[in-house]
């Protein structure tokens, strides 16, 4: 009997006794046991915090950078965990989802580093002006928690779950212990297992509870963040331990939901959408037997094409094999556990007592090459409800299966309102090509969801679908959904992070957020920064360069070049009613002419400029006028070689401040440029 382990302290650790055995979900077999019985929780936590400051050390590059080739290593690996995710009863879409769905966090939050400075610590925002001459600004940083991230996580998703997890505590900066649910850990287990192995992660950053984990919040405190997900039962009683409340320790709750799809009623039977619809919900009811938290669970259509639809989806739902996956044309797996089946088999009896089944025999069903007896199969069955203002269990009872309840509205207000009385949820899709009824919709339902997918058939070949959350979006869902927000992007990141105001001189600041502050020192740059490797610049160091008197002359002939004949430009008679007195010079001319000022034009360190940020042009500059150019070094940015022979560079940002000869500043841009590093083969 394989014994899964936890990893804690440094080591793996097998619990005392047994706590849950673990069975496979097509054949019954029991292949496996767990248990945490004798951990001592407080250690864990303590461990976790104390190994902290390896994490909180790098910058954010690093951490990226770390968990690309965390993902990269994973990747290589992945058959094995599609052999353990089998035991789960998925198929392979399902183990797909769970699997490469969860390294592909791993990629998109490393690729999340580009938005985050090179520092261990976030610059938020800009500077705020604080007193009349400028010698006393303030700004805000936000720096990795000291405590642990610790995610108790739902059965369905034992890898994935674990995955977009960690990639956000992990960029953060923030040690992790991770508790997957006891029945599908064993999967965890044996990824966590490759994850020590690689020694990508520094020891401490990486702990795993398997089994229970009765316990693992007694000792929380304020420095800790908590994700749960799982079922709202659950998760409201561990938000409520006098514990979390007593130290405000964060807590993000992501828990189950009614969530909806509509067709609109311009999705008539014939159109493209009509067949996006059936197709979307027969897929959101089999795909992983139904056990995704995103599932469609309330199917509503126009009351005329009620009966179509439902004919449609049984049609489809007819052809659907359920049993091994491993079986030619089995389209449907098993649930995790022969608990879930009792489960779903609860609430479906309940749902039963106020609407209809309209397909699947609950008794009467095939499975394919496998054992319904002691696998955990269950038919997908799909209820329907005539009267869903009146008969209102559809829109309490979670069947966490292969169950939806289709059910009628007469008009866009109806649907809207039928939706909400989910009281709160993760998803919901409307499909309909016409783009008013969308409007109506979002506008109408968008406060009591936390993401809407918009499906058309302009869009459907692309389409993720309904049930996937996104990575680069920012998730979660109000009310009964958790009122939590789904580590999602850069906000997911900064969960994790203490936003401190700092306040004082900005040469003070300048030195603290490595991004050069207006009024801090600008240190006369020797040689000219162009002559500087990336290693040898420091940002403040500003070149001061000779002056040009803009004329006539320059106008016409960068009108010439540009071909920008503008008549601001080009026609002093026709100002009248304008802002200018005189022709102006063109604002890209003052940047273009900028340049000329402030490039040290023989070859050097720096390889390209690629780009401008944040231009303004913010004073006419009319033809007497004299400018000048403050050329500072503004952040700098390092950089990974993509390969061993790329060349070792840093990015460079430069503050181009234009003034004029009464030394005020007429043109403002960041140009962004890729400098070398030091000792390299010119
Ligand atoms: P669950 O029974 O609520 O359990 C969730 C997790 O909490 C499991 O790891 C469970 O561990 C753990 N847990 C329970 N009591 C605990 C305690 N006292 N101390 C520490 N941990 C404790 O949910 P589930 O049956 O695993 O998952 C299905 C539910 O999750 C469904 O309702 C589904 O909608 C929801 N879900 C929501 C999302 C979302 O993102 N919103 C995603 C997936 C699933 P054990 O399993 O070891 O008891």
């Amino acid at each position: 009997m394989q014994r899964y382990q936890n990893y804690i302290l440094g080591q793996w650790v097998d619990g005392t006794g047994v706590e849950t055995p673990l069975f496979n979900a097509l054949t019954g077999a029991q292949f496996g046991e767990v248990s945490s019985l004798g951990i001592d929780f407080s250690e864990v936590l303590d461990y976790g915090r104390s190994h902290g400051s390896a994490l909180r050390k790098m910058t954010f590059q690093e951490r990226g950078r770390m968990l690309k080739a965390l993902a990269l290593y994973l990747l290589e690996r992945k058959e094995k965990y599609y052999q353990a995710s089998a035991w789960t009863g998925a198929t392979k879409i399902d183990s797909w989802i769970d699997i490469e769905g969860g390294i592909g966090n791993l990629f998109a939050n490393a690729s999340l580093r580009r938005q985050f400075p090179d520092l261990p610590y976030y610059v938020d925002g800009v500077a705020a002006p604080l007193s009349k001459n400028g010698t006393f600004i303030g700004h805000h940083i936000m720096v990795p928690k000291e405590g642990v991230a610790i995610h108790i996580n739902a059965f369905n998703f034992p890898i994935w779950g674990m995955l977009e997890k960690i990639a956000v505590n992990l960029m953060a900066g923030v040690p992790a212990v991770v508790k997957p649910s006891e029945y599908t850990c064993f999967l965890t287990e044996v990824m966590v297992r490759d994850i020590i192995d690689s020694k990508i992660l520094p020891e401490g950053s990486l702990q795993l509870v398997c089994g229970l984990g009765r316990g693992l919040l007694d000792s929380v405190d304020s420095r800790d963040t908590i994700t749960f997900t799982g079922s709202a039962t659950t998760g409201k009683q561990l938000q409520s331990l006098p514990q979390i409340a007593a130290q405000s320790v964060s807590f993000n709750l992501e828990a189950d939901s009614l969530n909806a799809t509509i067709l609109g009623q311009s999705a008539t039977p014939g159109t493209e959408e009509f067949e996006l619809f059936v197709k979307e919900c027969v897929k959101e009811m089999t795909v992983k037997a139904g056990q995704k938290c995103t599932a469609v669970r309330r199917i509503m259509v126009p009351e005329s094409l009620l009966d179509d639809v439902q004919s449609a989806i049984v049609a489809r739902l007819a052809g659907i094999k359920l049993g091994d996956p491993s079986v030619e044309g089995v389209r449907m797996g098993a649930l995790a556990t022969k608990l879930q089946v009792e489960r779903v088999g609860a609430s479906v009896a309940e749902l039963a007592k106020s609407q209809q089944i309209v397909f699947g025999d609950l008794v009467d069903f095939e499975v394919l090459g496998a054992s319904k007896v002691d696998g955990a199969f269950y038919p997908p069955v799909l209820f329907r409800n005539e009267n869903p203002f009146e008969a209102r269990a559809v829109h309490e009872i979670e069947a966490f299966g292969p169950v939806a309840t289709i059910m009628p509205y007469k008009d866009m207000p109806q649907a809207i309102e039928l939706a909400k009385m989910g009281k709160g949820s993760l998803v919901s899709s409307i499909v309909t090509p016409n783009n008013n009824e969308a409007i109506e919709y979002v506008m109408g339902a968008a406060s009591m969801h936390g993401r809407i997918l918009v499906l058309n058939k302009d869009c459907a070949k692309e389409s993720t679908g309904h049930g996937s959350p996104m990575p680069l979006l920012t998730h979660g869902g109000p009310g009964r959904a958790g009122g939590g927000e789904e580590m999602g992007g850069k906000r997911g990141v900064l969960h994790y992070l203490q936003r401190t105001a700092i306040q004082g001189h900005p040469s003070t600041i300048t030195a603290i957020t490595q991004q050069f502050q207006v009024g801090a020192a600008m240190p006369e740059a020797e040689p000219h920064v162009f002559r500087k490797h990336f290693e040898q610049l420091v940002v403040g160091e500003t070149v001061f360069t000779h002056k040009h008197t803009v004329t006539d002359a320059d106008i016409v002939n960068f009108a010439n070049v540009s071909g920008d004949n503008f008549y601001a430009h080009m026609d002093a008679t026709s100002l009248e009613g304008t802002i200018f007195e005189r022709r102006v010079a063109h604002g890209y001319f003052i940047l273009s002419k900028a340049a000329g000022l402030f490039v040290d034009p023989k070859k050097g360190p720096v390889l390209l400029n690629y780009g401008i940020e944040e231009a303004r042009f913010t004073k006419p500059v009319y033809p007497g006028a004299t400018i000048g150019v403050r050329f500072t070094v503004k952040e700098k940015v390092d950089q990974e070689k993509r390969s061993p022979d790329d060349i070792a560079k840093g990015i460079v940002k430069f503050l181009v401040d234009v003034y004029d000869e009464t030394g005020e500043t007429v043109a403002l841009a960041t140009i962004l440029t890729m400098v070398k590093k030091l000792n390299q083969e010119e």
